[in-house]
């Protein structure tokens, strides 16, 4: 199925915006205004820069349930300037470079002044030897110019439709998270839940999940739910291809899976009509910092995955991100202290 009008008109305007780790500004404001035009009022912080909408149970003393998204993207910060005008950087999360060479950059400055540029070279086939060309003659006009050191660097992707229900873009890793969020909010905007439900993004996890378990500690979460993109893979025989559904997500070097959740994350996309895969991964999540803060939390990832994540130009499948609402939307219209009590006696 295709995105509707509102999940497209989400995701592309979050993916398009810009926001590297500690340069989460504009998503952060984004969100605020999606949670405050859903009349979300109560937003909790950190002193990092997370940043989730309360939706308050009227039981007192409600389980708390967190979903959890990471605003940042990967991208790169300005590191050095050459004496031909060309600009090197550091690259800010995982990258591999020689996969960022058919694109356009955007550097912003510290004043909002944005330059567009592309690789220096796109023949290179070492690594070290990658640099950006904003258009500068020398060393001096680059500052002159108002660029500096630690300002930021982004893709320029723009959002677009690749044929039946598969679609291009920057950062769905993890702006997926955001826009579910957004969507969560809204579905559940007129209900009385009987839990206490904490939406928003953490920051800062593209450099080794650093944001999340600080927000972890205001919130002090019985559940916490991460939604994450994982990355897709090509190979017949591996786990993770775009189209077939939500990820089971049952390990990865940070976490391996609370069996209990996994267990009820199946029975519900069943029971919600979604499709699902099972899959595991080399990379990690912000679950992988929350499920061993505080003391222990019940943790579950609600992934999706798409083709070249960290790159200029990721793939994901529309149905993919419409399994893993339907999904989420049926765990959490059926969660309550009834619920969480029986996932935590098997525990016990
Ligand atoms: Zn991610």
């Amino acid at each position: 199925m295709s995105l509707n009008e509102r999940e497209y008109k989400l995701l592309k305007e979050l993916t398009e915006l810009d926001g590297i780790a500690s340069f989460e500004d504009d998503i952060r404001a984004r969100l605020k205004k999606e949670y405050l035009a859903l009349g979300y009022t109560d937003l909790v912080y950190d002193n990092l820069g997370s940043m989730f909408a309360l939706k308050k149970s009227k039981i007192k003393n409600a389980p708390k349930v967190m979903i959890d998204g990471h605003m940042d993207e990967v991208g790169f910060i300005v590191a050095g300037f050459e004496k031909d005008g060309s600009i090197r950087v550091a690259p800010i999360g995982g990258i591999n470079l020689l996969k960022c060479l058919d694109t356009k950059y955007r550097l912003r400055t510290a004043t909002g002044k944005i330059f567009v540029g592309e690789p220096q070279n796109k023949d290179i086939t070492d690594p070290n030897d990658f640099k950006l060309n904003f258009g500068f003659k020398d060393d001096f006009e680059a500052k002159n110019a108002g660029v500096n050191y630690f300002d930021m660097i982004t893709f320029i992707t723009e959002f677009k439709e690749m044929g039946e229900d598969r679609y291009l873009c920057k950062a769905i890793d993890n702006r997926y998270s955001l826009a579910l969020g957004i969507e969560i909010l809204d579905y559940f905007k007129n209900f009385d839940l009987p839990f206490d439900l904490y939406v928003g993004g953490s920051v800062q996890e593209e450099v080794g999940l650093r944001g999340a378990p600080c927000i972890l500690n205001v919130v002090q979460p019985d559940l916490a739910i991460v939604l994450d993109c994982s990355r897709a893979v090509k190979e017949e025989n591996m786990l993770g291809h775009i189209g077939e559904g939500l990820l089971l997500r049952f390990f990865d070097p940070s976490m391996v899976a609370f069996k209990e959740l996994i267990e009820w994350q199946k029975e519900s996309a069943i029971k919600a009509g979604a499709k699902y895969q099972y899959f595991l991964t080399r990379g990690g999540t912000n679950a992988g910092a929350i499920h061993k803060s505080l003391n222990g939390v019940l943790t579950l990832n609600h992934c999706i995955c798409a083709i070249d994540i960290h790159t200029p130009k990721s793939i994901f499948a529309g149905s993919d991100y419409q399994d893993a609402k339907k999904t989420l939307i049926y765990m959490l219209e059926h969660f309550d202290q009834k619920k969480l009590d029986e996932l935590k006696a098997m525990r016990i």
